[in-house]
């Protein structure tokens, strides 16, 4: 098993850390601002540096290919160097620079691979400049029109393809990432299972599905004072049953299954008003398409009166689960056990461009723990010792995969 050098790899993380740091300790690297570019100059001179070539493409995604002894389609490992306002120093980057730290332990041990290797580093992963979030993985996968993405303005109304051509990485759409071998993204876990678990690799298996409702219970809005009990139709105490019930059918469903109501509206929310409407959001994640379906039976199953209020209810959004493919999930896997370090296999909860890429190329992600399992904070903070760990894993997957694909 090869070992990447985490002294090496502690420098690139300190050193990244630079681009757009706050006061906390954190960092503010919106895409394509004057932070990101300095980042992604940096980044491509360090790639350049150990005779890497590095193209963009029309979404300003970088890539830096390491050649292989084969010309055959790349290997990809990354994931993105953008962060929200007031984010971390590892989230998304970190996939970035653990990709480089493997690349120069492949040079350093002078390890010949057939497939090359390219680092990405994909645009607006965050959205939080530009929305949409996962936006040029969006675009590559052909989920997202390109023409309404690039028209996306920030809160100065400069538009994504401003802010791209001025940037300098503007490239050809013909430089897009399109067939590749496989594609390995590393990234925090952004939750607190791993740490919980004492674990130092979540071996990730796809992307959860997930489902969400807007509901709403109509009842008849009244003053608060001359309107006695028996005359009322309150949706508020409607709503509320509805929601105390609904939580005891969610939770005999599956233990695995996630639900939130995160938002809720009382209208038209005066102390001294019974409301007329009360309207909440109800989202659910789960693997299996099954338990979400049994979700949306148990909202389309709602009472239409109750009370003597009306509700109803509205699917917002959906998304299926993503899995990723059972190869390079079982390459992962097997690079850790090798490494004799604690993995277990795992879900994201949380979207990555990774879902995206999945839908063509052969995928799978790398999780490493996240202290107190915080994430988009200043504070966000993943060992350096779990951030090695997690440069070997991928590292080593890429050997295993390498080795495994050449000979088929
Ligand atoms: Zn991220």
């Amino acid at each position: 098993m090869e070992k990447c050098n985490s002294l090496r790899l502690q420098k690139l993380i300190e050193l990244f850390s630079e681009y757009g740091r706050t006061e906390n300790n954190g960092v503010t690297r919106l895409s394509l601002s004057a932070e990101d570019i300095a980042a992604r100059k940096k980044l491509q001179a360090l790639c350049e540096e150990i005779d890497m070539t590095v193209q963009y493409d029309d979404m300003g995604n970088m890539y830096a290919t390491l050649p292989g002894k084969q010309n055959l389609p790349p290997i990809v490992i990354g994931s993105h160097m953008d962060s929200v306002i007031k984010g971390g120093r590892f989230d998304g980057v970190l996939g970035v620079l653990t990709a480089l730290e493997a690349v120069y332990t492949i040079k350093e041990q002078q390890i010949e691979l057939d497939f090359p290797i390219t680092i990405v580093n994909f645009t607006n992963e965050e959205g939080a400049r530009f929305e949409p979030s996962l936006m040029s993985s969006g675009v590559l996968s052909g989920k997202f029109a390109k023409a309404k993405m690039i028209a996306s303005r920030d809160r100065n109304d400069i538009t994504f393809a401003q802010a791209l051509s001025e940037s300098g990485f503007e490239g050809p759409e013909t430089n897009r990432l399109k067939e590749a071998t496989a594609y390995i993204e590393l990234h925090i876990e952004q939750g607190p299972v791993l740490e919980r678990k004492k674990l130092n690799i979540g071996v990730v298996e796809g992307v959860l599905g997930m489902v969400c409702y807007e509901i709403s219970v109509y009842g008849e809005s009244n003053h608060a004072g001359t309107t006695p009990i028996s005359m009322r139709k309150d949706p508020m105490f409607t709503a509320a049953n509805m929601i105390a019930d609904m939580q005891k059918q969610l939770q005999g469903l599956d233990s695995d299954l996630v639900y939130t109501i995160g938002r809720i509206n009382a209208y038209p929310n005066i102390h001294t008003v019974i409301p007329s409407e009360v309207t909440f959001t109800l989202e659910a994640r789960h693997q299996n398409p099954q338990v979400i379906s049994e979700v949306s039976r148990m909202v389309k199953e709602l009472p239409q009166n109750l009370n003597g209020c009306s509700i109803k209810s509205t699917r917002l959004w959906d998304r299926d689960t993503v899995d990723f493919d059972v190869e390079v999930v079982d390459a992962v896997e097997a690079a850790c056990s090798k490494l004799g370090y604690k993995g277990s296999r795992m879900y994201s909860g949380a979207g990555h461009d990774a879902q995206f890429i999945a839908s063509y190329i052969p995928s799978a992600m790398i999780f490493v723990p996240s202290v107190n399992g915080y994430s988009h904070r200043e504070d966000e903070f993943t060992s350096y010792e779990d951030c090695v760990k997690g440069a070997d894993v991928l590292l080593n997957a890429v050997l295993i995969l390498s080795r495994e694909k050449v000979n088929n």
